[in-house]
């Protein structure tokens, strides 16, 4: 079945061969109020499409990262250990907003299905999926790297996990519905084409955006929002032009030697990819008004610029004001805007349907509102949802000189 990307004015859209159909949206006729019932005008194109297309697996729950002091492990100085910061919880709790909150009405569950290596291998080398696999064979909870831990079932949650994303940038390109989401874990914007870093054992966010490329998008972006610079998706598209890789995050630097990258405003690609990689580092302590400001000012005008015709949209909430491994002010509403943005922005391109990998966030409940705002924004719709949390003061204007210094890296004055 022939499916064509959104044609540009400039006529770049190119054709595609897409195997899993062309289930079109339903037209703006067709709408479900908050009970589910699906409300049908006269234009009305088949009912009961799903708004949201969304990738899980019981597998993901069952990658056990083990107990201690936050990410480091153990210590015989304390009595009553924190879970690892990525936890099963965290998806728990993920999955009952998704189920009992405003989007309930909306969200199709599929399983997720594993990814095989000939998928594996268009981002990574093979040695470093032999390396992944090999921790099937530990027999306790064993540190990979300085804050990462694994345990025997992390393989095959981390197949899934990947196995999530190619789903849904199979859903997007399919258009079967305006967003797809994988909601999995381990989650994968710090693991590079042969590194395994920062919780990442696969590349989730890249293997989405490579898979949109090879069902004929000319040009993707990945949009990450993750609090920590998406180092590995930098790492796996540093040398293209094809995929515009962004990444909004504190300005923390470099960690360790699976993760030299330093998400500098300056790191801008190399050779055929100068230009298609952008960080906009924030100052600690960044707040609503500094990702509004980022995205606004700097990452739209370089969607504009780019016209991807797919977007893959790495949403780490980690960014919020309650998050222990992060050091930033992001409330519900500030969250519900990064998405607005990105989804007006989408739509403004003639992107019908975006692919949405799950990144960082680790405040245990507050996490999942965080989620839910996002993709009420990218959705398009109101916030819908009260912010238990919304009483701590915004930034002030730290981050101006780092938004100045990023359009400065766009060409923008
Ligand atoms: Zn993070």
């Amino acid at each position: 079945m022939v499916v064509a990307f959104p044609r540009h004015p400039c006529g770049c859209a190119s054709l595609v061969v897409h195997p899993f159909g062309s289930n079109r949206l339903p037209s703006p006729a067709v709408t479900q109020t908050p009970g589910g019932q699906t409300q049908v005008g006269e234009q009305a194109e088949p009912a009961r499409t799903p708004s949201i297309a969304a990738f899980r697996h019981e597998a993901c729950l069952a990658h056990d990262t083990g107990t201690g002091i936050f990410e480091a492990g153990p210590s015989p100085l304390i009595e009553v250990p924190e879970q690892h910061p990525e936890n099963a919880d965290l998806l728990r709790n993920l999955y009952a907003a998704l189920d009992r909150g405003p989007l309930a009405a909306q969200v199709q569950w599929r399983e997720a299905p594993r990814a095989g290596d000939d998928e594996l291998l268009t981002v990574h080398t093979a040695e470093h999926i032999a390396a992944v696999d090999a921790l099937a064979s530990v027999d306790e909870v064993v540190c990979v790297t300085g804050e990462t831990w694994a345990s025997a079932a992390t393989p095959l949650a981390a197949r899934h996990s990947a196995g999530a994303a190619l789903a849904a940038a199979d859903a997007a390109a399919a258009r079967e519905a305006p967003l797809a989401l994988a909601m999995t874990r381990p989650p994968g914007h710090h693991c590079a084409p042969g590194t395994i870093d920062g919780y990442c054992f696969y590349s989730n966010a890249a293997l989405a955006a490579q898979r949109l490329r090879d069902l004929g998008a000319a040009r993707v972006a990945v949009v990450d929002w993750d609090v920590h610079h998406g180092n590995g998706t930098e790492a796996c598209f540093w040398g293209r032009g094809d995929v515009l890789s962004v990444s909004v995050h504190m300005d923390h630097g470099a960690w360790g030697h699976s993760h030299r990258q330093t998400g500098l405003v300056t790191d801008r690609g190399d050779g055929a990819g100068y230009g298609a990689n952008l960080n906009v580092p924030l100052p600690f302590g960044a707040g609503d008004r500094a990702y509004a400001a980022a995205f606004g000012e700097v990452v739209v005008p370089a969607l504009e610029a780019f016209r991807p015709e797919a977007i893959v949209c790495a949403q780490g909430v980690d960014a919020s004001q309650f998050d222990p491994n992060g050091r930033m002010c992001v409330s519900m509403a500030g969250f519900h805007q990064i998405g607005s943005a990105v989804g007006e922005a989408a739509r403004d391109l003639g992107i019908e349907a975006l692919a949405v990998t799950r990144e960082g966030g680790y405040a245990r409940t507050y996490s999942a509102l965080c989620h839910l705002a996002c993709l009420l924004g990218l959705l398009g719709r109101p916030l819908e949802l009260d912010d238990p949390l919304a009483y701590l003061p915004d930034d002030g204007d730290a981050h101006m000189p780092y938004v100045a210094a990023a359009r400065a890296a766009l060409g923008l004055s």
